[in-house]
């Protein structure tokens, strides 16, 4: 992506003309190896077809696409000319940008460029620009304005106080683009002020990434601070921007015209008294861009041009954004769309040019605005992954291997539910009957979240609650109810708003909140069904292996798990809410396996395996009866292992390994014991900072690990302390975007930054423990100084409130940690090796990664090397290693593990009893020479191989 940086300015250049302004740049992109000499020819030719003046003082010379081959790397170059070139037609440049670019990476540059073009002195500021530093700043620093339309005014809430309102204001700003997550614990510290009449005002800058202003009002009369509270404000605070909207609700106040904001029945009314931009009832013709990059500057030049030449107003937006409609007469504000080929574009025009301007404009575009352009394929599918055309169906005999995301080994023929699409009309009868339309549907989809609700076990249950919310969730019905206004039909808004929010919800850079995209797709689905009269496909009545591209939590919650065997998706990862459901179910399921399974004829047979991931299409009799056996004889031996889950884990030649849970809550710790549990290996505490509405005091901590202790009588826990960031952040504690946050502030490096929160943390662990065995470890510490910095403070802390049974160790899953064993062993008390982690890490895979975590095998020798030298490091001085990574209760890695000489095993409660009878099968001796094989192999197949062989 093209970003400006300092480096890239050279300043006080000068240039006699354009020709030489281009030489330059040129000289210096080759200078910088980012293109190949002859790229001048590809700036001149391009000056040739057009200008490149975007205004304000600046061009944005760039090659042809011609010339694009001659790109070595994607970058750009600025040079300040501060006595100006003349770039033709009057147009004096004081900053051009030279752009190296293949695609239409530079879109980006220019929505950031618009920004700057709005100012009005913006030219003179760069001429006089000093320094480098300067010169960035008016371009990245130019004050936005205000957002303040429709979308962010929400009336009639059934609020119940004024926190509710308060974060459905966050949610409208987000759902613009003003805020990110964290906005909301920010606004929630900020303090509220009376502004008179029951309006409140609420606002922070924390968490902003563009000014806007959200209105919304309750539905019933409400109080706060025992004062009427009418409507609230919320403000996403960024520099002056808001300094006219304040002026002008401040008269409105002063004159008692209040009751025109909170008594407003329309988010129309409430705009035309504050001034914000008022959503246009206008005819309106939408339009697929074909333009291979995009509207770039060139055809956004011509558009603009094309729509000066209409007396009136006309806009434009793009369909599937959050974004209001822009002018399309300013450049800038065309180009700050950022809009690809293959996104749908909306003209809205005043009625009375509407029928002059729209089907000019249309044809417009569709031929190109001045470009060649390839005419878009009939259905545009957004980023597709793969081309489908050049996929064959897998063949007869063939394994594909994907991701594990239920165990158990399954087969039957496919029934493949591939999703039709559904035609639905892009205008609505009239606003009210659409409206109607869309209500019963609601009605009817959340009757039918109803039932699947009571009909399903807890922890599904609870994905169709959040659907429920999902459904009644008033950001998506006010945007709706926007685009009902405009004329468009039930179906076409509901899907346009619902695609808008899955695809910000899978922006977000956290895998599991981007998998929610799947379950707001989930609901988006079965209410165009209900509106168009879809039926959803019945299943057959024998038992089958279910194939789909992805499937939603509510498909595998309506299936009769007597009936369908297993799960095989093209698409998705093990963290997604399927998987969960999957695993709940008892249903085994390979995940991701690609597109190509999609084509499978129905009815071939298949043979997945849940725990490996893999996938036997149309198997051989010999490999499905080897298959079936293997799945009898598991089902025998947990038979067996369950009988015998409360007897220790000793391998036949006398070596006792302890088995451990891990657990994320205090409660049901009772069962997790009554599954065998001889104590907690892992308490994952972050999980009970999460089930808490905002951060729990010391109090509410204390109560919580209590109860984890008390039920426990007497066995160890081993507590991990907070391990929240960037990654899995906690929704009351705003973290500040990064780019790659698992390599981020995470772990014990957030807990260090805010001490009071570790410190809270420790207080309540070390009250609670009383005489009980507790043990603390600390994640992601990848340097000695962690460690260091979070003993110190539990010895601190200890002096306070003493404790019989402490032990202080660390997680190993940094391999730095590893590689530093021998000299962390000396100082802590214990490993715990947090092996998803460590392979993430020692991998360079992200484990959520949808195609890739497969590979993220944690038997990979090299992981293996890492746990064999933290084992060897502390036995050396006389310290226990565990593992509490998933790898512990893999049925191939226990006797490997064993072998390695770990002392303890933490596992989901389910898997105790298997694990300790593997443990009980295995010989010590045998299982440390196998170890050692399995350190010299070169892969994690090979060592699974080696393993089989065992
Ligand atoms: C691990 O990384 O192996 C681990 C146990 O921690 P988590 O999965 O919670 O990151
Ligand atoms: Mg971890």
């Amino acid at each position: 992506m093209l970003e400006l940086a300092k480096e890239q300015i050279a300043m006080g250049q000068k240039a006699a003309d354009k020709a030489q302004a281009l030489r330059l740049l040129a000289d210096r992109l080759v200078a910088d190896g980012l293109v190949a000499e002859g790229y001048l020819e590809g700036l001149q030719a391009r000056e040739a077809q057009g200008s490149t003046f975007l205004g304000q003082g600046i061009a944005i010379p760039h090659g042809t696409p011609q010339t694009r081959d001659l790109v070595f790397a994607t970058g750009v170059r600025l040079l300040q000319f501060p006595e100006g070139v003349d770039w033709g037609d009057g147009q004096r440049v004081y900053l051009a940008i030279g752009i190296a670019a293949r695609s239409d990476e530079h879109l980006r540059l220019l929505q950031l460029l618009t920004r700057a073009l709005g100012e009005t002195d913006l030219a003179e500021a760069l001429r006089r620009a000093s320094s480098a530093e300067a010169l960035l700043k008016l371009l990245q620093g130019a004050p936005q304005a205000l957002a303040l339309d429709a979308q962010l005014v929400s009336l009639n809430l059934a609020a119940e106080d004024f926190d509710e309102l308060a974060w459905r204001g966050s949610r409208l700003l987000q759902r613009a683009g003003c805020v990110d997550n964290g906005f909301a614990a920010a606004l929630q510290q900020a303090e509220p002020l009376p502004l008179g009449e029951g309006l409140w005002w609420l606002h922070s800058e924390r968490q902003v990434l563009q000014p806007g202003l959200a209105f919304i009002t309750p539905q019933q009369p409400l109080r706060y601070r025992e004062q009427p509270l009418n409507g609230l404000f919320c403000l996403a605070s960024l520099g002056a921007a808001h300094q006219a909207l304040l002026e002008r609700l401040c008269e409105v106040l002063i004159e008692g015209r209040g009751q025109m904001l909170y008594q407003a029945t329309s988010s129309r009314a409430v705009l035309e008294v504050l001034g914000g931009e008022v959503p246009a009832d206008w005819p309106s013709v939408r339009v697929v861009l074909a333009n291979p990059h995009g509207l770039h500057a060139r055809p956004a030049k011509a558009l603009a041009q094309l729509a000066k030449g209409f007396e009136g107003e006309i806009r434009v937006r793009l369909l599937d954004s959050a974004q209001p409609a822009v002018s399309v007469k300013s450049l800038s504000k065309l180009l700050s769309l950022g809009a690809r080929r293959g996104q749908a574009l909306e003209l809205i025009a005043e009625p009375g040019i509407a029928a002059d301007a729209l089907p000019v404009l249309l044809a417009a575009i569709e031929q190109g605005l001045g470009e060649e352009v390839e005419p878009l394929p009939k259905c545009v599918v957004p980023e597709p992954m793969v081309e489908a055309d050049a996929l064959q169906p897998p063949l007869a005999g063939s394994h594909i291997q994907g991701v594990g995301a239920a165990p158990g080994i399954a087969a039957g023929p496919a029934h493949l539910c591939v999703e039709r699409d559904i035609d639905y009309p892009l205008r609505g009868e009239s606003p009210a009957q659409e409206r109607v339309k869309l209500r019963q549907a609601l009605e009817a989809v959340n009757a039918e979240l109803q039932a699947l609700v009571q009909r399903s076990e807890k922890a599904i249950g609870e994905i169709f609650v959040t659907h429920q919310e999902m459904l009644a969730d008033p950001a998506l019905t006010d945007d709706v109810e926007l685009r009902l206004a405009q004329g468009e039909s039930a179906a076409a808004a509901w899907m346009a708003v619902i695609e808008a929010a899955a695809r910000q919800q899978e922006a977000l850079h956290d895998a599991l909140l981007a998998e929610r995209a799947a379950d707001l797709r989930d609901i988006g689905r079965r209410v165009l069904a209900q509106l168009c009269g879809v039926q959803t496909q019945e299943a057959p009545e024998q038992p089958y292996v279910l194939v789909m591209a992805e499937v939603g939590p509510s498909d595998v919650a309506r299936l009769d798990p007597a009936r369908v065997a297993g799960i095989v998706t093209a698409h998705g990862g093990a963290t997604a809410h399927s998987a969960i459901v999957a695993r709940a179910l008892g249903i085994p399921a390979v995940v991701g396996v690609g597109e190509s399974i999609l084509l499978l004829a129905p009815g071939t047979a298949l043979l997945l395996d849940g725990q490996r991931g893999l996938v036997s299409v149309a198997p051989g009799a010999d490999e499905l009866q080897r298959a079936l056996a293997e799945r009898d004889l598991r089902e025998q031996r947990l038979q067996a292992a369950w009988a015998s889950r409360h007897e220790p884990a000793v391998t036949r030649d006398g070596h006792a390994v302890e088995v451990f849970a891990n657990i994320g809550e205090s409660t049901g710790i009772d069962k997790v014991v009554d599954q065998g549990a001889e104590g907690v290996g892992l308490l994952r505490t972050e999980l009970i900072f999460m089930a808490h509405p905002q951060a729990p005091d010391v109090a509410t901590q204390e109560a919580e690990y209590r109860r984890v202790l008390d039920g426990l009588q007497g066995r160890p826990l081993v507590v991990r302390t907070l391990d929240v960031g960037g990654d899995k952040p906690l929704p009351y504690w705003p973290i500040a975007a990064e780019e790659n946050p698992f390599l981020g502030v995470r772990g014990v490096r957030l807990t260090l930054q805010r001490p009071q929160v570790m410190e809270e943390q420790l207080r309540a662990l070390l009250r609670a423990a009383d005489q009980r065995p507790l043990r603390i470890m600390f994640p992601m510490v990848g340097q000695i100084h962690e460690w260091r910095e979070a003993r110190a403070m539990v010895e601190r802390l200890r002096e306070e409130i003493p404790v019989a049974d402490l032990q202080v160790g660390i997680m190993v899953e940094v391999p730095s940690a590893a590689l530093l064993a021998a000299q962390l062993a000396r100082e802590v008390d214990f490993f715990s090796i947090g092996t998803n982690d460590l392979t993430q890490y020692t991998l360079a895979i992200d484990r959520g990664h949808p195609s890739l975590s497969a590979q993220a095998d944690g038997l990979h020798p090299a992981v293996l090397s890492l746990i064999d030298m933290t084992v060897r490091a502390a036995h050396a001085e006389g310290k226990w290693v565990g593992v509490c990574g998933e790898l512990a209760a893999d049925p191939q890695a226990v006797a490997v593990l064993l072998g390695l000489d770990v002392d303890e095993l933490s596992v989901a409660a389910r898997s105790i009893a298997e694990v300790k009878a593997l443990v009980r099968q295995a010989d010590h001796q045998t299982a440390r020479a196998l170890a050692r094989e399995a350190l010299q192999q070169d892969s994690a197949a090979a060592v699974r191989a080696l393993v089989e062989r065992y």
